[in-house]
């Protein structure tokens, strides 16, 4: 397999190599893990890389917290956000996804753009994002910037709302508003460590003092051809106390969860099976 690569290393370097590509055929390369295989798999003629793993820019690059929230780089590996103590103590959810990608050999390179733009069904830090209500922040080849909840950009599997002519910049994250968290990413798969997940739920809810829900985010993989945004779900638990979500309110729960899915069967896992260990996980998240 033969392509042209261009290496920018600075944000006008890259928006002017975009602009040069807009009437040819070419692909961003991050950590490469996912577009080796995609080549190896589809290869293609005449096909330029964007290589962005040399580009020097800040907000690209760089994890930032601030009074609104975290700003995480496109090129932020999942190897970074696991070395990022902010994250494991205040989104648990995301630094367990990271840490259940691959390998650490996968994980040194595997950026979370990568994960989002490959808009995998079973993508892990991209699952844990969406429960995170992460936001998109989105630059074309004429500097300007839009924002886009990440569970609107999936649009499909391997289908994103990017245009030809923008590039993922870097995901923001919301700061918590309550001073208690649960927290935390459940992967199924059949083996510990490089295990591309069968299901995934992802879940971040926000307590106040008195352990009374007011936030809360859950977000379900590989059961549907995008991850899902479980709304109704997150919505019935406003209100109540974590401890009061059991028994029929529990039934509830996981039925409003499981509305989201639509597993199919393949190789990996049944529909049923996807389906039966999904409402079983939910459950889960209260003990
Ligand atoms: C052996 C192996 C095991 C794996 N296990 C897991 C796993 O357990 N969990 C999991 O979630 N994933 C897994 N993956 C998939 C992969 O490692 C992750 O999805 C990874 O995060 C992809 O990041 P990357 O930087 O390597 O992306 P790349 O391969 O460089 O790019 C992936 C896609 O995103 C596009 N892209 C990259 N950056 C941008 C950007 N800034 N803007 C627009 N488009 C962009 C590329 O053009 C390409 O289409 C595995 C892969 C391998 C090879």
């Amino acid at each position: 397999m033969d392509f042209d690569v261009i290496s920018p290393k600075t944000r006008t370097a890259l928006l002017e190599a975009m602009d040069a590509c807009q009437d040819k055929k070419y692909r961003f390369g991050a950590g490469y893990t996912d577009l080796i295989n995609d080549l190896n798999a589809n290869p293609q003629e005449d096909l330029t890389v964007i290589n962005l793993a040399q580009l020097q820019d800040e907000v690209f690059c760089n994890i930032t917290e601030d009074d609104s929230g975290l700003h995480i780089g496109a090129l932020v590996t999942a190897a970074q956000v696991l070395e990022t103590p902010y994250v494991q103590t205040h989104y648990p959810v995301l630094w367990e996804a990271a840490n259940s990608v691959a390998s650490m050999q996968i994980r040194q390179t595997a950026t979370l753009a990568g994960n989002i733009c490959q808009a995998s069904p079973s993508g892990d830090m991209s699952c844990a994002l969406v429960a995170l209500n992460a936001v998109c922040d989105i630059i074309n080849t004429r500097d300007e910037m839009r924002i886009e909840p990440l569970a609107d950009f999936f649009r499909g599997v391997k289908k994103t709302s990017l245009a030809k002519d923008e590039v993922l910049r870097s995901i923001f994250i919301p700061k918590n508003i309550q001073p208690k968290i649960k927290s935390g990413y459940v992967k199924i798969g059949t083996r510990v460590s490089m295990e591309i997940a069968i299901l995934s739920v992802a879940y971040h809810l926000q307590a106040d003092e008195k352990n009374i829900i007011a936030a809360a985010g859950i977000a379900i993989g590989a059961v549907a051809p995008t991850i899902k945004y479980t709304q109704t779900a997150c919505e019935f638990l406003i209100g109540r106390s974590l401890y009061e979500i059991k028994d029929v309110v529990l039934e509830n729960f996981s039925s409003q969860v499981l509305n989201y899915a639509t597993p199919i069967s393949d190789v990996r896992a049944s529909a049923w099976y996807r389906t039966t260990v999904l409402e079983n996980v939910t459950k889960t998240i209260f003990d």
